[in-house]
């Protein structure tokens, strides 16, 4: 397990509910790039019963969050056994994260490639959450939004005739709780990116369509 030293790593950062992960599994089909995402890590190395991953099982069995340096340590071991160039989705998640790839990398002799951000201003994100309503019957689950998706009646679902209800996650006082943590990691991780010049950012805030095109143009740039 000496590692591959041609293996690229590339970044795709973004907010939840930007729509970084759907981007991701389009973005690993187009350029044949190994999908990475920290949860996705997290599982196999579990499944697999590695020491780390073992650690980590025991770290989330106490409901704890797993810490930097065993998510970097699974993550290094996955690298470690790539062949071909991955996209990190959710990952690194911290600046601590981002300093210990940094420094993984270039021990290995890898290379950091695209690191580039779905950018979608907060108000848009929060209005996407705050217009959520979901069908109260949780047998069928279906999903609606005020603006964008209503049911054909206020307040009761197309499918199944059950009332609609507005998840307390999905309340503003919710999003902006959760938003407000998610910044106080990422904005330091951002920064150590953003004067970069293989950092881009694209305008998340348009059709899923119209974000991969611009995604497809900016990794097609690699190449
Ligand atoms: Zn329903």
């Amino acid at each position: 397990m000496s590692g591959n030293a041609n293996i690229v790593a590339n970044i795709l950062l973004g907010a939840p509910g930007s729509g970084k992960g759907t981007q991701a599994k389009r973005l690993v089909e187009t350029f044949s790039l190994t999908h990475l995402s920290t949860g996705d890590i997290l599982r196999d190395a579990v499944s697999k019963g590695t020491e780390i991953g073992l650690r980590a099982k025991a770290i989330m069995a106490e409901g704890k969050l797993v810490d930097d340096d065993t998510v970097n340590g699974l993550v290094f071991a996955r690298l470690l056994d790539e062949t071909s160039d991955v996209l990190f989705d959710g990952y690194p998640r911290t600046l601590q994260q981002a300093q210990a790839l940094e420094d993984f990398l270039s021990s290995k002799g890898m290379a950091l490639g695209s690191v580039v951000l779905v950018d979608v201003p907060q108000e848009v994100l929060e209005a996407r959450v705050v217009g959520r309503r979901v069908c109260s019957n949780n047998a069928c689950g279906a999903i609606y939004h005020l603006e964008s998706k209503p049911p054909k009646q206020a307040g009761v679902c197309d499918l199944c005739g059950s009332p609609l209800k507005h998840r307390s996650d999905d309340t503003a006082e919710a999003f902006q709780s959760r938003m407000g943590e998610f910044h106080s990691t990422f904005q330091p991780l951002l920064g150590f990116y953003k004067h970069r010049p293989n950092f881009r950012s694209v305008d998340g805030n348009r059709a899923p369509e119209l974000v991969f095109e611009s995604l497809r143009h900016v990794f097609g740039e690699r190449a």
